[in-house]
């Protein structure tokens, strides 16, 4: 069974439907690539995933408990952290601080210095735990996205675009960091419009367009889909 799991996930604004009937999971031990053009609905399902947004329809389900009914915060004691597309630091504070007032949250608050220490130390933001995160830039940003989510010690990470911003050096060592996440039993749910990030450090892939699945599978597979190619190419192949 998959740690975590989309049952039939619809959601409309207006009369507009942004998600149809959308069945994913992502596992304990894998990372699951979340893929699609803009649009496609991805940040919602992550909205419903983390209890920003109630499903028209729909269930959400962790370690099979049915949370759809429940609130963001009762999720993330659950062990569900996620990270923002539109990046979500209190701007004025410092890195470490941003990350104590999560760890103040989470199952570490009693050691939640030494715990968001650690995983600065972990994402190499040490030299940076000091700076105002208004004073960073964009690729290092969403790393300390990254960091806030960890310190939580998440048995599911929600990943939205970590990897816009970052240099080819930096993207290297996330991806790396990634893997070892996974192999640490992590179900790791990754959006993200880096290709060739997507396609080297996922076990499987889910594939949106507008609002649907269009496709789910290793990356090998999903790279030769003709269906995806078509979706999210956005065009017709020759
Ligand atoms: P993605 O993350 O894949 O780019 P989104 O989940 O952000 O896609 O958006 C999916 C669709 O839902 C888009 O058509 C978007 O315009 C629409 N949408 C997203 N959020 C809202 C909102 N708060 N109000 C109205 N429409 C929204
Ligand atoms: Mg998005």
């Amino acid at each position: 069974m998959p740690l975590l799991r989309t049952e039939e996930v619809s959601v409309s604004f207006g009369g507009r439907r942004a998600l149809d009937s959308v069945s994913v999971s992502a596992e304990a031990g894998r990372v699951t690539g979340l893929i699609g053009p803009n649009g496609a609905g991805k940040s919602t399902l992550f909205d419903v995933i983390s209890g920003l947004r109630r499903p028209r329809t729909g269930r959400v389900l962790l370690d099979g408990q049915d949370i759809t009914g429940e609130d963001p915060a009762r999720r993330a004691r659950r062990g569900l952290s996620r990270t923002f597309q539109h990046l979500e630091l209190f701007g004025r504070l410092t890195v470490r601080d941003n990350l104590l007032v999560a760890a103040e949250l989470g199952p570490g608050r009693r050691h939640a210095a030494r715990t968001a220490d650690r995983v600065l130390a972990r994402l190499g933001l040490t030299d940076l735990a000091d700076a105002p995160c208004d004073a960073l830039p964009t690729g290092a940003a969403r790393l300390v996205e990254v960091a806030r989510a960890l310190v939580l010690d998440p048995k599911v990470l929600l990943l939205d675009e970590p990897a816009a911003g970052q240099d080819a050096e930096e993207t290297g060592r996330f991806a790396a960091l990634l893997r070892t996440l996974a192999a640490e039993g992590t179900a790791v749910l990754l959006v993200e419009h880096d290709m060739s990030l997507v396609m080297t450090v996922c076990d499987e892939v889910h594939v949106l367009n507008l609002g649907t699945v269009v496709a789910s599978g290793p990356p090998a597979r999903i790279r030769h889909d003709e269906t995806v190619l078509t979706a999210y190419l956005g065009k017709e192949r020759p």
